[in-house]
């Protein structure tokens, strides 16, 4: 049994980090557990959150100014967490918890198999907030950790509204809400407002996607030559995926942007009848059974050819 306190016990510095592009709930768990262990340990103890700069909507979260890059530690810590991913989805993080006198991987993705020294994975959690809401002394939670995960929860979740959404994730959301935050704001701030120019891509994104396999299938993709245009970021893409996936009739959504010429980051969303996460496991990335994604190269119709025999395979077997 996973004990918080044991496995920090003695630790003189403990360092946490989360995946590349963080989004919601890899922020949420990671400044969740940041701000849990900076108060509950003493001053002997250095705690250090590493992430790449999230996206301005999570400003709301406390100390998110403290985060610091990779490239700051001299040392790896005598702790380390990886949240949210596997060491290899680190960044520049993944050479401090490779050096780390002890590794802690908590996630919730199917695709990870546990590159810790402890490992807690359950691909049956909401999210690793949820992950981390558990291993947390209930009575030491306060409404800016409660804050945080509840963000965290929100983005993995998609407002409760994903199947990745159990019982035990909205007694967690009740017992976070208890600690008095404006959770109405939150969820529309950091989930559904976007920016103006967000907003364009995204109709952008959806006034040129293509049906393919008679529907089954929708594919869209922002080339550099728009990503450049509205001088866009790939957090600025958040939500798009998802978007496709709503159109009637189809099972499987790809939404795709190159960040380089011929590589294309793909993010792909299903449902029931095909498990995205095998195929993007399948060409080197992962995620879940019905959100995944992967990075892959050649022309935008080689990467959808490749991707849609996947899904074409799967439909028929299903
Ligand atoms: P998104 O499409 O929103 O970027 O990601 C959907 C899910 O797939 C997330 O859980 C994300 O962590 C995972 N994912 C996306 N891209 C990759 C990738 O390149 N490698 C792995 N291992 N997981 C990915
Ligand atoms: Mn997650």
């Amino acid at each position: 049994m996973f004990q918080l306190s044991e496995e920090i016990k003695g630790a003189g510095s403990i360092g946490i980090s989360g995946h590349i592009r963080p989004d919601g709930d890899c922020v949420g768990s990671c400044m969740a557990l940041y701000l849990y262990l900076k108060k509950c340990t003493g001053p002997e103890t250095e705690v250090s959150v590493y992430l790449e700069q999230p996206a301005d909507i999570f400003a709301q979260i406390a100390d998110i100014s403290e985060i610091k890059q990779p490239d700051a530690a001299t040392m790896p810590p005598d702790v380390f967490f990886a949240l949210d991913c596997e060491s290899s989805r680190l960044g520049k993080a993944e050479r401090l918890f490779d050096g780390a006198g002890r590794r802690i991987n908590i996630d919730h993705h199917i695709s990870n198999s546990g590159c810790g020294t402890v490992n807690v994975i359950d691909p049956t959690a909401s999210s690793t907030s949820e992950l981390v809401y558990r291993l947390l002394d209930k009575d030491r939670i306060d409404t800016e950790i409660a804050k945080a995960l509840y963000i965290g929860i929100i983005h993995d979740t998609g407002v409760f509204q994903y199947s990745n959404t159990s019982p035990e994730t909205l007694r967690i959301a009740a017992d976070l809400v208890s600690h008095g935050f404006d959770f109405s704001g939150l969820i529309q701030e950091t989930f559904y407002e976007k920016t103006y120019v967000q907003n364009q891509i995204m109709g952008r994104a959806l006034l040129e996607s293509i049906l393919f396999l008679h529907g089954r299938g929708i594919v869209s993709v922002v080339d550099r030559k728009v990503m450049d245009f509205y001088n866009a970021a790939p957090q600025d893409l958040d939500g798009i995926a998802s978007l496709l996936k709503n159109t009637r009739g189809v099972e499987c959504a790809i939404f795709m942007y190159e960040t380089d010429a011929m590589v294309y980051k793909v993010s792909m969303r299903s449902s029931d009848r095909v498990d995205v996460a095998q195929i993007a496991s399948y060409f080197g990335g992962g995620g879940h059974k019905k959100a995944a994604g992967c990075t892959m190269t050649g022309t935008f119709h080689d990467v959808v050819n490749n991707l849609s025999l996947h899904i074409e395979r799967q439909l028929e077997e299903a």
